[in-house]
């Protein structure tokens, strides 16, 4: 039996993805073995690797001065090699400060360069996306990195800031492919592949050719976007599992009618929820209006004993992973692009009967 898995990730997948990767098991369109154990270098493996590159640009709209990486080392990994790799010509970087991702991002750039924080919500806990100045960018910036979406505090942004010449490089890992973007704004994208793009163990990468190939020798190999983006993601081996099923979800993106789709239903579960939220007489969110994100859905019980009860009863009945993060405390749902809209109208009907009971 499948459960409604709220987790912020590893999340949950498209059940027709699984089962399609379960069909093609043992035996991968007629060659006789499985994905996880052919050759990267094979044909039928570049094909793979080859196909889910260009569902990706078709489905996210990316141009073709753009290179698509599939790395490893996880957004984490990403936090490091973006400066490695951008904050080279000042050695001077930009950063907006909205919860614990971005302040990871912000001290990884420190031990490469000058960083600037040209916004912070850090002074109300995180529940909103700040003003953004322009005057407050440095002109010579090598770059201006944001967080997209922040996983932990259920905030996004809705409108992005215009950093003139000055890249503008994000942090997507949690809403990628969850609305619709405009991959011109940006100088370079990352993302784990965990939550709304597939399994753990792949980060992608979305860089545009002029931000390729600054950084200095000495960077180690691994580390360079330039190796990564001439080997067209070959250089060693992918993570050539993760990289297929990525493929796989990309194709029931196209099949549910692209991103076009997939936001209006993403909108769609997000306002059950909040709707609910602002009408309960006991659980709140704590995120101002405007900034809440689409994917991860915190809201907490007035008293510890409450919200400790929830995340029980509510995992006892079939609603998964519901506690929140230990920062914010309370419930998070997070609801990625491959959670049914069912999940979300189970967990609003437990929450009112949660309500009705404990109220
Ligand atoms: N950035 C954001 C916004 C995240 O949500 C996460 C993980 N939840 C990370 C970075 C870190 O990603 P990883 O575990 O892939 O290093």
């Amino acid at each position: 039996m499948r459960v409604y898995n709220f987790a912020a990730g590893p999340a949950v997948l498209p059940e027709e993805v699984l089962r399609k990767a379960q069909e093609e098991m043992l035996d991968y369109k007629g060659t006789g073995m499985s994905v996880m154990e052919m050759s990267h270098r094979s044909k039928t493996y570049e094909a793979i690797i080859g196909e889910a590159e260009n569902l990706l640009r078709e489905v996210m709209g990316i141009p073709a001065n753009f290179k698509v990486l599939f790395l490893q080392g996880g957004a984490s990994l990403q936090f490091a090699m973006v400066p490695m790799n951008l904050m080279v010509k000042n050695k001077k970087a930009d950063y907006v400060n909205t919860g614990a991702w971005a302040k990871k991002a912000i001290s990884e750039a420190k031990k490469f360069g000058a960083v600037k924080v040209v916004a912070s919500s850090e002074d109300k806990n995180f529940t909103y996306i700040p003003e953004l100045n322009s005057s407050e960018f440095s002109n010579d910036a090598d770059y201006l990195h944001i967080t997209t979406n922040n996983t932990i505090f259920g905030t996004r942004y809705t409108k992005f800031p215009d950093t003139g010449k000055v890249p503008l490089v994000a942090d997507m890992s949690s809403n990628i492919l969850s609305e619709k973007i405009d991959v011109l704004k940006f100088g370079l994208i990352y993302a784990g592949a965990q939550k709304n793009l597939g399994p753990a163990g792949v980060t992608l990468v979305i860089i545009r050719d002029d931000l390729v190939g600054l950084a200095p020798e000495s960077i180690p190999t691994m580390l360079n976007y330039k190796i990564h983006a001439d080997e067209k993601s070959l250089y060693n081996t992918p993570p050539c599992y993760g990289i297929y099923i990525i493929g796989l979800v990309l194709t029931w993106i196209k099949k549910m009618g692209g991103i076009a789709t997939i936001e209006k239903n993403n909108n769609e579960k997000a306002n059950i929820l909040y709707d609910y939220l602002d009408s309960s007489a006991m659980f709140k969110c704590p995120v101002v209006k405007k900034d809440r994100s689409l994917m991860n859905i915190v809201f907490v019980a007035p008293t510890v004993e409450l919200n400790e009860k929830f995340a029980k009863e509510s995992d006892k009945a079939g609603l998964l992973q519901l506690k929140g993060h230990r920062s914010v405390g309370g419930m998070r749902a997070s609801v990625y692009n491959a959670m049914p809209i069912e999940g979300v109208k189970k967990l609003v009907e437990f929450m009112k009967n949660f309500e009705k009971t404990n109220g």
